[in-house]
């Protein structure tokens, strides 16, 4: 039976690091800050948004909420963006998506600083991390690496197949096991002959959004196995984008969903809040 990577102990682990460092920066004068914009009233954005400003005060990180009414215009959105962008008690910004339609995301995306980019999409972060100079690294992606490095994974020479292309998970991702000299085959719908690639992976990242659609008997024996997808079945239950159950029979590690990958995203985002307040502190 394959190694249960547990998400959650790492990431508590990396909290307390990150709470120890957060009094050190305090004791120096400086109070690593987060803005959360949030616009309109998706419920999962809600979600999302009310779990990151608990995780920011577990560590004592300030985090400043802006909750803006849905019909709020870019214009006004762009005004907040270039105050907070300003505001030297903030080190990080971070605008939920998905954004109301008459919203242009890309706009939004561009107008953060990329020194405040804590989740890393501004285009600039994104091109640091291709050439491999990252400043800010997005989140899920640098939590599944985290892990990795945590469960003694070396990635050098060895197989990556990384299914989904998405610009938060599947490219980023696959770019940063490149770093790590890894090979890497990126897979999406238009892939031909899925299970195959599958079968050829040292270490499987299935970033898809669809329920348990990655059969165990795809898995080589062995393989690591990153289950990045979180699906709710018809009976309620979180699944992921791997038949769990089989797949742990053959691969050597495995993360379960919840409790893998999960866990891990809000937790470099404090990470990357933190570094940036550290930059700052070095730069005044
Ligand atoms: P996304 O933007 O919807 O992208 C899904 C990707 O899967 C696309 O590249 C798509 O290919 C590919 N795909 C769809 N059907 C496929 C198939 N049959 N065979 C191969 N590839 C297929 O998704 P995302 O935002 O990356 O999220 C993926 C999953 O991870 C979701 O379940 C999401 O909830 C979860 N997630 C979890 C966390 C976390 O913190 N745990 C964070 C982010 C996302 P095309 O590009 O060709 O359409």
């Amino acid at each position: 039976m394959a190694i249960i990577i547990d998400g959650k102990a790492i990431a508590a682990k990396i909290r307390g690091e990150i709470a120890v460092e957060v009094n050190r920066l305090e004791a120096m004068g400086i109070k690593p800050g987060l803005a959360v914009i949030l616009v309109g009233d998706n419920p999962a954005s809600k979600v999302y948004v009310s779990m990151k400003e608990k995780a920011c005060s577990d560590v004592g990180i300030y985090s400043d909420e802006h909750k803006l009414p849905a019909e709020t215009g870019e214009a006004a959105l762009l005004a907040l963006i270039d105050t907070l962008n300003r505001n030297p008690g903030i080190h990080g910004i971070l605008v939920q998506l998905p954004l109301p339609k008459h919203i242009n995301e890309t706009l939004i995306m561009e107008a953060i600083s990329p020194n405040k980019d804590v989740d890393g999409f501004n285009p600039y972060n994104v091109g640091r991390l291709v050439t491999g100079k990252p400043l800010f690294q997005p989140c899920t992606p640098h939590g599944i690496m985290i892990m990795l490095k945590e469960s003694g994974i070396d990635l050098s020479g060895r197989e990556v197949v990384v299914v989904g292309r998405s610009n938060i998970v599947g490219k980023p991702v696959a770019f940063m096991c490149l770093q790590q000299n890894a090979t890497v085959t990126l897979c999406h719908s238009k892939t031909r002959n899925l299970a195959e690639k599958v079968k050829s992976a040292d270490v499987l990242i299935a970033a898809v959004g669809k329920p348990e659609m990655i059969k165990g008997e795809w898995i080589k024996e062995g393989a690591v196995v990153i289950d990045v997808g979180v699906n709710r079945t018809a009976d309620n239950k979180l699944v992921g984008d791997v038949e769990f159950a089989a797949a742990s029979r053959r691969a050597s590690h495995i993360t379960p969903v919840p409790g893998g990958v999960g866990p891990m995203t809000i937790t470099m985002l404090l990470y990357n809040t933190l570094q940036s307040a550290k930059r700052s502190s070095q730069t005044h």
